[in-house]
């Protein structure tokens, strides 16, 4: 299967107190000719999660991490053919979770032993899933496409039989000839909206677009239901027969320059609130106070940051970077873990608190976010300054 939004969205509320979870990724296509085969990535990082799982465990504990690592061994040894790009799977079968996923490569290769599932590699790529749904209309038809960016297919083709061509005129006048063209296109539209507002009530979309000859689509635009039309952030202009491919690609473009001018948006406002209200915070001791204080709103952060941390295994809050080496986490004493890159925990967290993520992944907007720290959020909330000591 998949990975999916939704699947997403139940890892990340899942904990488990008593029973390990095993997290891997592994790519299993070939990157370049000289690349191992999958397997021999695959041993290292069994061998790796059975060696240093990196936490305490009890005796049962580790009896339930190897025979989970022993499936995931025979799981491979069966099934690993039958994926094209990368895996992500979730074990803890004590506690009844085995989950596979089919997933972009660009989740890497890594394996975690933790007590909730590690969502940020999945998390990361999340805005490639966005539900799109693009609607191809001239005046007689229609093709519906829907999706995201990795996927992406067609769902209907609408036909409308009785526009008549101009070969059909016969012995009507022309101008009653138009309003009988013009009543089948206004009919073909409505129609059209219809459908498009019960597609997005039955799996809503974040994107529509368009597409079509610039006056038809101008014209179809006015028959959307408004919620519809609230999620219209283009159009493009192909031939009725495009293939599904040149599609998704006009599609692509039209979402990326749409999410590049909302991620600058964001930027805008995460300045304007950190410099002249007190609406947002930067810098990552400041983004760690707020997440641990469930204020995170949205999170923007360059793509790139990397910086050492801590966070509890038994509570997950990230530990605040100003207190050295903690043993015990501040909040509820349970045992903390260092790791070597704190950002993922600090967005896989905001996550999981209902945040908007924002990566830049462009230079010139991870160059303006360099300024405030690299990493900044807005709030939810107002929080009261500190008194004066
Ligand atoms: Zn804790």
């Amino acid at each position: 299967m998949h990975i999916s939004r939704q699947a997403v969205e139940r890892l990340a509320s899942y904990h488990s107190p008593e029973w390990p979870v095993i997290s891997l990724y592994l790519r299993v296509d070939q990157e370049h000719i000289t690349d191992d085969h999958y397997s021999t990535r695959l041993k290292n990082l069994l061998r790796q999660a059975s060696e240093s799982p990196g936490i305490e465990l009890s005796r049962a504990q580790v009896e339930a991490v190897e025979a989970d690592l022993e499936r995931i061994r025979i799981f491979f040894r069966d099934h690993g053919d039958e994926f094209g790009q990368g895996v992500a799977l979730f074990a803890s079968s004590q506690a009844g979770l085995w989950e596979v996923y089919e997933t972009p490569r660009e989740v890497g290769n890594s394996i975690a032993v933790d007590f909730r599932p590690a969502i940020a590699p999945l998390v990361r790529m999340l805005e490639q899933y966005e539900p799109l749904c693009v609607c191809l209309v001239s005046r007689d038809r229609a093709r519906i496409f829907t999706g995201h960016l990795g996927e992406f297919s067609e769902r209907a083709v609408k036909l409308d039989q009785e526009v008549p061509g101009q070969h059909e005129q016969g012995g009507w006048s022309q101008a009653r000839f138009q309003r009988h063209i013009e009543e089948h296109v206004h009919q073909h539209f409505k129609r059209l909206a219809i459908d498009l507002f019960a597609l997005f009530e039955q799996e809503p979309f974040r994107f529509l677009i368009v597409a079509g000859p610039h006056e038809v689509v101008s014209d179809f635009l006015e028959y959307l239901h408004p919620y519809v039309r609230e999620r219209y952030i283009g159009t493009f202009y192909v031939l009725m027969e495009a293939t599904a491919k040149q599609v998704r690609e006009e599609a692509a473009k039209i979402v990326r320059e749409w999410t590049r001018q909302e991620k600058q948006r964001y930027l805008d406002l995460l300045r304007h609130e950190a410099l002249g209200n007190d609406m947002g915070v930067t810098g990552l001791a400041k983004v760690i106070e707020a997440l641990q204080m469930g204020n995170v709103l949205s999170l923007i952060v360059d793509d790139r940051l990397e910086a050492p941390g801590a966070y509890c295994l038994h509570c997950g809050v990230v530990q605040p970077p100003a207190v050295e080496s903690p043993e015990l986490c501040l909040y509820c004493g349970g045992p903390v873990r260092r790791v070597a890159n704190i950002v993922p925990e600090v967005y896989a967290n905001a996550y999981r608190q209902n945040a908007n993520l924002v990566f830049l992944t462009e230079r010139d907007q991870q160059g303006q976010l360099a300024e405030l720290g690299g990493i900044g959020a807005i709030l939810r909330f107002r929080v009261a300054p500190a008194p004066e000591s």
